[in-house]
Protein backbone atom coordinates (compact mmCIF):
# COMPACT_ATOMS: atom_id res chain seq x y z
CA UNK A 1 0.00 0.00 0.00
CA UNK A 2 1.13 3.51 -1.36
CA UNK A 3 0.11 5.90 1.60
CA UNK A 4 -0.75 9.43 1.07
CA UNK A 5 -1.40 12.71 2.27
CA UNK A 6 -3.28 14.91 0.29
CA UNK A 7 -3.92 19.31 0.50
CA UNK A 8 -6.88 20.43 -1.41
CA UNK A 9 -9.02 17.15 -1.20
CA UNK A 10 -12.29 18.92 -2.42
CA UNK A 11 -10.87 21.01 -5.29
CA UNK A 12 -10.40 20.21 -9.15
CA UNK A 13 -6.94 18.08 -8.35
CA UNK A 14 -7.56 17.01 -4.97
CA UNK A 15 -10.82 15.19 -6.73
CA UNK A 16 -9.14 13.46 -9.26
CA UNK A 17 -6.71 12.14 -7.28
CA UNK A 18 -8.91 10.11 -5.42
CA UNK A 19 -10.49 8.90 -8.47
CA UNK A 20 -6.88 7.66 -8.82
CA UNK A 21 -6.96 6.16 -4.97
CA UNK A 22 -10.69 4.63 -6.15
CA UNK A 23 -9.42 3.46 -9.25
CA UNK A 24 -5.84 1.81 -8.46
CA UNK A 25 -7.29 0.56 -4.99
CA UNK A 26 -3.71 0.17 -3.41
CA UNK A 27 -3.13 3.74 -1.93
CA UNK A 28 -4.12 4.70 1.52
CA UNK A 29 -5.30 8.02 2.24
CA UNK A 30 -3.86 9.19 5.55
CA UNK A 31 -5.21 12.81 5.58
CA UNK A 32 -7.22 15.17 3.76
CA UNK A 33 -7.21 18.52 4.09
CA UNK A 34 -9.67 21.13 2.28
CA UNK A 35 -10.75 25.35 3.00
CA UNK A 36 -14.15 24.91 4.11
CA UNK A 37 -16.18 22.58 1.96
CA UNK A 38 -17.56 20.61 5.09
CA UNK A 39 -19.93 18.86 3.39
CA UNK A 40 -17.79 17.53 0.97
CA UNK A 41 -14.68 16.83 2.90
CA UNK A 42 -16.84 14.55 5.01
CA UNK A 43 -17.91 12.65 1.93
CA UNK A 44 -14.50 12.04 1.55
CA UNK A 45 -13.72 11.16 5.05
CA UNK A 46 -16.38 8.20 5.04
CA UNK A 47 -14.99 7.14 1.70
CA UNK A 48 -11.14 6.84 2.50
CA UNK A 49 -11.33 6.64 5.58
CA UNK A 50 -7.84 9.21 6.90
CA UNK A 51 -6.97 9.28 10.53
CA UNK A 52 -6.38 12.76 9.94
CA UNK A 53 -8.74 15.91 8.42
CA UNK A 54 -7.91 19.59 8.35
CA UNK A 55 -10.16 22.52 7.00
CA UNK A 56 -9.03 26.25 7.14
CA UNK A 57 -12.07 27.55 8.72
CA UNK A 58 -12.33 26.74 12.46
CA UNK A 59 -16.24 26.92 12.23
CA UNK A 60 -16.18 24.56 9.59
CA UNK A 61 -13.44 22.42 10.78
CA UNK A 62 -16.56 22.20 14.46
CA UNK A 63 -19.34 21.44 12.24
CA UNK A 64 -17.06 18.30 10.61
CA UNK A 65 -16.16 17.31 13.79
CA UNK A 66 -19.72 17.12 15.09
CA UNK A 67 -20.73 15.37 11.74
CA UNK A 68 -18.10 12.35 11.89
CA UNK A 69 -17.96 11.88 15.98
CA UNK A 70 -18.79 7.83 15.13
CA UNK A 71 -15.57 7.63 13.16
CA UNK A 72 -11.59 7.51 14.35
CA UNK A 73 -10.93 10.90 12.46
CA UNK A 74 -8.75 13.70 13.96
CA UNK A 75 -10.23 16.87 12.98
CA UNK A 76 -7.87 19.96 12.96
CA UNK A 77 -8.14 23.52 11.23
CA UNK A 78 -5.75 26.12 10.16
CA UNK A 79 -2.22 26.33 9.01
CA UNK A 80 -1.51 24.20 12.53
CA UNK A 81 -3.80 21.48 11.34
CA UNK A 82 -1.79 21.77 7.32
CA UNK A 83 1.71 21.07 9.01
CA UNK A 84 0.67 18.21 11.68
CA UNK A 85 -0.74 16.66 7.49
CA UNK A 86 2.69 17.58 6.20
CA UNK A 87 4.42 16.01 8.91
CA UNK A 88 2.48 12.73 9.92
CA UNK A 89 4.55 9.23 10.18
CA UNK A 90 2.35 6.89 8.29
CA UNK A 91 2.24 9.24 4.99
CA UNK A 92 4.91 8.40 2.49
CA UNK A 93 4.06 10.83 -0.25
CA UNK A 94 2.40 14.78 0.21
CA UNK A 95 0.24 15.77 -2.78
CA UNK A 96 0.00 19.33 -2.05
CA UNK A 97 -2.85 20.37 -4.48
CA UNK A 98 -4.67 23.67 -2.43
CA UNK A 99 -3.72 27.13 -3.92
CA UNK A 100 -1.86 29.64 -3.38
CA UNK A 101 0.83 30.63 -1.23
CA UNK A 102 -0.65 28.78 1.60
CA UNK A 103 1.07 25.66 0.27
CA UNK A 104 4.66 26.91 1.00
CA UNK A 105 5.09 25.86 4.64
CA UNK A 106 3.25 22.60 4.52
CA UNK A 107 5.98 22.10 1.49
CA UNK A 108 8.78 23.15 3.93
CA UNK A 109 7.87 20.80 6.50
CA UNK A 110 7.04 17.98 4.59
CA UNK A 111 10.50 18.37 2.86
CA UNK A 112 11.88 18.23 6.30
CA UNK A 113 10.21 15.34 7.30
CA UNK A 114 11.31 13.39 4.36
CA UNK A 115 8.26 13.09 2.67
CA UNK A 116 8.41 12.67 -1.50
CA UNK A 117 6.05 15.94 -2.95
CA UNK A 118 3.44 15.52 -5.58
CA UNK A 119 3.55 19.08 -6.67
CA UNK A 120 0.25 20.38 -7.93
CA UNK A 121 0.54 23.92 -6.16
CA UNK A 122 2.69 26.03 -8.44
CA UNK A 123 2.99 28.89 -6.30
CA UNK A 124 5.39 27.18 -3.66
CA UNK A 125 7.92 27.09 -6.49
CA UNK A 126 6.92 30.43 -8.19
CA UNK A 127 7.63 32.04 -4.79
CA UNK A 128 9.83 29.68 -2.68
CA UNK A 129 11.65 27.87 -5.64
CA UNK A 130 15.09 29.22 -4.59
CA UNK A 131 14.05 27.87 -0.87
CA UNK A 132 12.56 24.31 -1.38
CA UNK A 133 14.67 23.24 -4.54
CA UNK A 134 17.69 23.51 -2.39
CA UNK A 135 16.11 21.89 0.58
CA UNK A 136 15.00 19.49 -1.53
CA UNK A 137 18.39 18.23 -2.62
CA UNK A 138 19.66 18.37 1.17
CA UNK A 139 17.21 16.24 2.42
CA UNK A 140 16.81 14.07 -0.70
CA UNK A 141 13.36 14.32 -1.08
CA UNK A 142 12.27 14.11 -5.25
CA UNK A 143 9.54 16.89 -5.86
CA UNK A 144 7.40 15.14 -8.33
CA UNK A 145 5.60 17.52 -10.77
CA UNK A 146 1.86 17.23 -11.20
CA UNK A 147 1.54 19.91 -13.28
CA UNK A 148 0.69 18.61 -16.74
CA UNK A 149 3.08 20.42 -18.50
CA UNK A 150 6.22 19.91 -15.80
CA UNK A 151 5.12 16.08 -15.72
CA UNK A 152 5.64 15.81 -19.62
CA UNK A 153 9.20 17.55 -19.13
CA UNK A 154 9.76 15.73 -16.42
CA UNK A 155 8.56 12.42 -18.74
CA UNK A 156 10.93 13.45 -21.66
CA UNK A 157 13.73 13.65 -19.04
CA UNK A 158 13.59 9.78 -18.19
CA UNK A 159 16.92 7.95 -19.27
CA UNK A 160 18.83 11.42 -20.51
CA UNK A 161 21.09 11.10 -17.52
CA UNK A 162 23.59 13.03 -18.29
CA UNK A 163 22.35 14.94 -21.16
CA UNK A 164 21.92 18.44 -20.69
CA UNK A 165 18.56 20.19 -21.54
CA UNK A 166 19.13 22.55 -24.51
CA UNK A 167 15.46 24.00 -24.59
CA UNK A 168 12.18 23.37 -22.84
CA UNK A 169 9.76 24.00 -25.28
CA UNK A 170 6.43 24.87 -22.77
CA UNK A 171 2.85 24.06 -24.14
CA UNK A 172 -0.01 26.41 -24.06
CA UNK A 173 -3.57 26.13 -25.17
CA UNK A 174 -3.89 29.57 -25.75
CA UNK A 175 -6.78 30.05 -23.24
CA UNK A 176 -10.34 31.02 -24.65
CA UNK A 177 -8.52 34.27 -26.37
CA UNK A 178 -6.33 33.05 -28.36
CA UNK A 179 -5.65 35.21 -31.93
CA UNK A 180 -7.90 37.81 -30.15
CA UNK A 181 -5.68 41.54 -30.02
CA UNK A 182 -6.14 44.15 -26.76
CA UNK A 183 -9.14 45.84 -27.97
CA UNK A 184 -11.47 42.50 -28.37
CA UNK A 185 -10.65 41.75 -24.58
CA UNK A 186 -11.23 45.18 -23.04
CA UNK A 187 -15.18 44.22 -22.65
CA UNK A 188 -14.83 40.50 -21.43
CA UNK A 189 -17.13 38.96 -19.19
CA UNK A 190 -16.38 36.36 -15.88
CA UNK A 191 -17.76 33.81 -17.64
CA UNK A 192 -16.38 34.05 -20.98
CA UNK A 193 -12.81 33.72 -18.90
CA UNK A 194 -14.46 30.87 -17.43
CA UNK A 195 -14.81 28.97 -20.63
CA UNK A 196 -11.32 27.21 -21.50
CA UNK A 197 -11.11 25.34 -24.87
CA UNK A 198 -9.70 22.03 -23.24
CA UNK A 199 -9.05 21.70 -19.80
CA UNK A 200 -11.34 21.16 -16.42
CA UNK A 201 -9.81 23.19 -14.14
CA UNK A 202 -10.38 25.56 -10.73
CA UNK A 203 -12.10 28.85 -10.97
CA UNK A 204 -8.68 30.75 -10.40
CA UNK A 205 -6.46 28.86 -12.68
CA UNK A 206 -8.80 28.61 -15.29
CA UNK A 207 -8.83 33.10 -15.57
CA UNK A 208 -4.82 32.38 -15.24
CA UNK A 209 -4.74 30.36 -18.65
CA UNK A 210 -7.50 32.89 -19.84
CA UNK A 211 -4.53 35.79 -19.32
CA UNK A 212 -1.75 33.64 -19.44
CA UNK A 213 -0.17 34.54 -16.36
CA UNK A 214 -0.79 30.48 -15.95
CA UNK A 215 2.02 30.04 -18.11
CA UNK A 216 4.22 32.80 -16.81
CA UNK A 217 3.69 30.96 -13.49
CA UNK A 218 4.82 27.43 -15.69
CA UNK A 219 7.63 29.49 -17.43
CA UNK A 220 8.85 30.33 -13.49
CA UNK A 221 7.78 27.32 -12.17
CA UNK A 222 10.17 25.18 -15.15
CA UNK A 223 13.02 26.44 -14.21
CA UNK A 224 13.25 25.81 -10.87
CA UNK A 225 12.24 22.30 -10.80
CA UNK A 226 14.49 21.45 -14.41
CA UNK A 227 17.44 24.00 -13.51
CA UNK A 228 17.29 25.81 -16.56
CA UNK A 229 18.26 29.24 -17.41
CA UNK A 230 14.99 31.50 -18.06
CA UNK A 231 16.52 32.01 -21.67
CA UNK A 232 16.47 27.86 -22.27
CA UNK A 233 12.84 28.16 -21.68
CA UNK A 234 10.55 28.44 -25.01
CA UNK A 235 6.15 29.17 -24.41
CA UNK A 236 4.70 27.23 -27.41
CA UNK A 237 1.35 27.94 -28.08
CA UNK A 238 -0.94 24.46 -29.56
CA UNK A 239 -4.38 24.68 -28.94
CA UNK A 240 -4.90 21.08 -28.97
CA UNK A 241 -3.21 20.99 -25.62
CA UNK A 242 -2.27 17.59 -27.23
CA UNK A 243 1.82 17.64 -26.71
CA UNK A 244 2.14 18.58 -22.70
CA UNK A 245 5.70 19.99 -23.57
CA UNK A 246 9.02 18.85 -24.98
CA UNK A 247 12.79 18.90 -24.72
CA UNK A 248 15.17 19.54 -26.65
CA UNK A 249 18.55 18.17 -26.31
CA UNK A 250 22.08 19.35 -27.83
CA UNK A 251 21.76 17.74 -30.88
CA UNK A 252 18.62 18.61 -31.55
CA UNK A 253 16.68 16.15 -31.19
CA UNK A 254 13.18 16.96 -29.65
CA UNK A 255 11.54 14.44 -26.92
CA UNK A 256 7.76 15.15 -26.20
CA UNK A 257 5.26 13.56 -24.47
CA UNK A 258 1.31 13.00 -25.93
CA UNK A 259 -1.92 12.49 -24.58
CA UNK A 260 -5.17 13.85 -24.39
CA UNK A 261 -5.86 16.69 -21.87
CA UNK A 262 -6.88 14.67 -18.42
CA UNK A 263 -4.61 15.24 -15.43
CA UNK A 264 -5.34 11.98 -13.87
CA UNK A 265 -2.45 11.04 -15.94
CA UNK A 266 0.20 13.55 -14.31
CA UNK A 267 -1.25 12.77 -10.96
CA UNK A 268 -0.87 9.21 -11.34
CA UNK A 269 2.23 9.16 -12.80
CA UNK A 270 3.74 11.37 -9.89
CA UNK A 271 2.00 9.08 -7.45
CA UNK A 272 3.40 5.69 -8.84
CA UNK A 273 6.76 7.13 -10.77
CA UNK A 274 8.41 5.59 -12.01
CA UNK A 275 5.99 3.09 -12.92
CA UNK A 276 3.38 3.26 -15.54
CA UNK A 277 -0.57 2.11 -14.98
CA UNK A 278 -3.15 1.46 -16.91
CA UNK A 279 -5.82 4.07 -16.89
CA UNK A 280 -9.43 4.46 -17.34
CA UNK A 281 -10.51 7.07 -20.37
CA UNK A 282 -9.47 8.31 -24.08
CA UNK A 283 -6.91 7.56 -26.20
CA UNK A 284 -5.44 9.51 -28.26
CA UNK A 285 -6.52 8.99 -32.05
CA UNK A 286 -4.11 10.29 -34.25
CA UNK A 287 -6.54 9.60 -37.41
CA UNK A 288 -9.30 11.80 -35.99
CA UNK A 289 -6.67 14.40 -34.59
CA UNK A 290 -5.31 14.66 -38.06
CA UNK A 291 -2.68 17.28 -37.60
CA UNK A 292 -1.08 19.24 -34.48
CA UNK A 293 -1.00 23.31 -34.49
CA UNK A 294 1.65 25.83 -33.37
CA UNK A 295 2.25 29.42 -33.16
CA UNK A 296 3.54 32.33 -31.44
CA UNK A 297 2.42 33.65 -28.05
CA UNK A 298 1.09 37.03 -28.34
CA UNK A 299 3.20 39.04 -25.57
CA UNK A 300 1.35 42.46 -25.97
CA UNK A 301 -2.39 40.66 -26.11
CA UNK A 302 -1.15 38.57 -23.08
CA UNK A 303 1.18 40.60 -21.36
CA UNK A 304 0.74 38.95 -18.24
CA UNK A 305 3.06 36.51 -19.58
CA UNK A 306 5.63 38.87 -20.50
CA UNK A 307 6.02 39.93 -17.19
CA UNK A 308 6.37 36.29 -15.71
CA UNK A 309 10.02 36.54 -17.65
CA UNK A 310 10.47 40.52 -16.48
CA UNK A 311 9.70 39.12 -12.55
CA UNK A 312 12.02 36.05 -12.99
CA UNK A 313 14.69 37.92 -14.74
CA UNK A 314 14.21 40.53 -11.31
CA UNK A 315 14.62 37.73 -9.10
CA UNK A 316 14.43 38.02 -5.63
CA UNK A 317 10.35 38.79 -4.06
CA UNK A 318 9.61 39.93 -7.23
CA UNK A 319 7.74 36.72 -8.58
CA UNK A 320 6.39 36.64 -5.13
CA UNK A 321 4.64 40.08 -5.92
CA UNK A 322 3.59 38.75 -9.62
CA UNK A 323 2.07 36.28 -7.91
CA UNK A 324 0.36 37.81 -5.12
CA UNK A 325 -0.73 40.61 -7.23
CA UNK A 326 -2.72 38.59 -9.71
CA UNK A 327 -4.04 36.43 -7.22
CA UNK A 328 -5.51 39.17 -5.86
CA UNK A 329 -6.27 40.58 -9.72
CA UNK A 330 -8.21 37.82 -10.17
CA UNK A 331 -10.23 37.35 -6.97
CA UNK A 332 -11.09 41.05 -8.13
CA UNK A 333 -12.30 40.22 -11.24
CA UNK A 334 -14.38 37.68 -10.34
CA UNK A 335 -15.99 39.67 -8.55
CA UNK A 336 -16.56 41.64 -11.49
CA UNK A 337 -14.76 44.85 -9.45
CA UNK A 338 -11.63 44.88 -12.14
CA UNK A 339 -11.88 44.18 -16.04
CA UNK A 340 -10.18 41.77 -17.67
CA UNK A 341 -6.75 43.80 -18.63
CA UNK A 342 -7.07 45.25 -15.76
CA UNK A 343 -5.31 42.40 -14.42
CA UNK A 344 -1.92 42.54 -16.00
CA UNK A 345 -1.60 46.00 -15.50
CA UNK A 346 -2.44 45.50 -11.40
CA UNK A 347 0.70 42.83 -11.66
CA UNK A 348 3.29 45.59 -13.06
CA UNK A 349 2.43 48.39 -11.06
CA UNK A 350 2.56 46.75 -8.05
CA UNK A 351 5.97 45.06 -9.63
CA UNK A 352 7.02 48.83 -10.15
CA UNK A 353 6.36 49.28 -6.10
CA UNK A 354 6.76 46.79 -3.76
CA UNK A 355 9.82 46.80 -2.07
CA UNK A 356 12.98 44.77 -3.53
CA UNK A 357 14.13 42.25 -1.65
CA UNK A 358 17.29 39.90 -2.89
CA UNK A 359 16.73 36.31 -1.13
CA UNK A 360 13.61 36.54 0.48
CA UNK A 361 13.22 34.16 3.46
CA UNK A 362 9.53 32.44 3.70
CA UNK A 363 8.89 35.19 6.19
CA UNK A 364 9.60 37.73 3.84
CA UNK A 365 7.82 35.69 1.02
CA UNK A 366 4.97 36.11 3.17
CA UNK A 367 5.72 39.37 3.91
CA UNK A 368 5.52 40.79 0.19
CA UNK A 369 2.54 38.84 -0.13
CA UNK A 370 0.85 41.09 2.65
CA UNK A 371 2.51 44.15 0.77
CA UNK A 372 1.07 43.39 -2.60
CA UNK A 373 -2.82 42.36 -0.65
CA UNK A 374 -2.54 46.36 1.39
CA UNK A 375 -1.33 47.82 -1.88
CA UNK A 376 -3.98 46.29 -4.07
CA UNK A 377 -6.77 46.91 -1.25
CA UNK A 378 -5.37 50.55 -1.22
CA UNK A 379 -6.32 51.47 -4.30
CA UNK A 380 -9.16 49.23 -5.56
P1 LIG B 1 -9.31 24.34 -6.76
O1 LIG B 1 -9.70 25.72 -6.48
O2 LIG B 1 -10.20 23.48 -7.57
O3 LIG B 1 -9.04 23.56 -5.39
C1 LIG B 1 -8.29 24.11 -4.36
C2 LIG B 1 -8.31 23.21 -3.13
O4 LIG B 1 -7.59 23.88 -2.10
C3 LIG B 1 -9.69 22.94 -2.57
O5 LIG B 1 -9.75 21.65 -2.03
C4 LIG B 1 -9.82 23.96 -1.46
O6 LIG B 1 -10.72 23.57 -0.45
C5 LIG B 1 -8.40 23.95 -0.95
N1 LIG B 1 -8.10 25.17 -0.21
C6 LIG B 1 -8.30 26.46 -0.59
N2 LIG B 1 -7.96 27.30 0.37
C7 LIG B 1 -7.52 26.52 1.40
C8 LIG B 1 -7.04 26.79 2.69
N3 LIG B 1 -6.95 28.06 3.15
N4 LIG B 1 -6.66 25.74 3.47
C9 LIG B 1 -6.77 24.48 3.05
N5 LIG B 1 -7.23 24.17 1.83
C10 LIG B 1 -7.60 25.17 1.03
O7 LIG B 1 -7.85 24.41 -7.41
P2 LIG B 1 -7.15 23.40 -8.41
O8 LIG B 1 -7.50 23.77 -9.81
O9 LIG B 1 -7.35 22.01 -7.96
O10 LIG B 1 -5.63 23.82 -8.23
C11 LIG B 1 -4.87 23.47 -7.08
C12 LIG B 1 -3.41 23.80 -7.34
O11 LIG B 1 -2.94 23.00 -8.41
C13 LIG B 1 -3.16 25.23 -7.77
O12 LIG B 1 -1.96 25.67 -7.25
C14 LIG B 1 -3.08 25.15 -9.28
O13 LIG B 1 -2.27 26.16 -9.83
C15 LIG B 1 -2.44 23.80 -9.45
N6 LIG B 1 -2.74 23.15 -10.73
C16 LIG B 1 -4.02 22.83 -11.07
C17 LIG B 1 -4.29 22.22 -12.28
C18 LIG B 1 -5.70 21.83 -12.67
O14 LIG B 1 -5.89 21.19 -13.71
N7 LIG B 1 -6.71 22.14 -11.91
C19 LIG B 1 -3.25 21.93 -13.16
C20 LIG B 1 -1.97 22.24 -12.78
C21 LIG B 1 -1.71 22.85 -11.56
MG1 LIG C 1 -0.32 23.35 -16.46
Amino acid sequence: MKKIALLGSTGSIGTQTLEIVREQKDIQVTALAAGSNHVLLERQIREFRPRLAVLWEEKAAKELQASVRDLDVTILFGMEGLLAIAVMPEAEILVTAIVGMLGIRPTVAAIEAGKTIALANKETLVTAGHIIMPLAKEHHVPILPVDSEHSAIFQSLHGEKGNSIHKILLTASGGPFRGKKRQDLSQVQVEDALRHPNWSMGKKITIDSATMVNKGLEVIEAKWLFNVKLEQIQVVVHPESVIHSMVEYEDGAVIAQLGTPDMRLPIQYALYYPKRRILSGKRLDFFQLASLTFEEPDLDTFHGLALAFEAMKRGGNIPTVYNAANEKAVALFLESKISFLDIAELIQSCMEQCTFIEQPSVAQILETEAEVYDLIESRW
